[in-house]
């Protein structure tokens, strides 16, 4: 997958940083505001379904928006995850 990268793949959160590929954002190592796992790393949909479960904590809650829900977001997220 070779396209521009703006968002969280995980949760599917905007990120301000843009990944000219998927592959850069994987070696990036960031972390995501919203979820929190660390692109490469822990990345993966267990996490992903282990922060839901959690009841979707914010790693970075200052930057959380007003009434943010995670309905607004799942269309960014890319599945299935990591991409072939
Ligand atoms: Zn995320």
């Amino acid at each position: 997958m070779n396209v521009s990268i703006n968002h969280c793949p995980i949760c599917g959160f905007k990120t301000d940083e843009s990944h000219a590929s998927v592959f850069e954002l994987r070696c990036s190592y960031d972390i995501c505001d919203c979820c929190g796992c660390e692109y490469g790393y822990d990345d993966d949909l267990k996490f992903y379904d282990d922060w839901v479960k959690g009841g979707c904590v914010w790693f970075e809650a200052k930057v959380k928006p007003q009434g943010w829900s995670l309905d607004y977001q799942v269309k960014n997220q890319i599945r299935p995850w990591p991409p072939k």
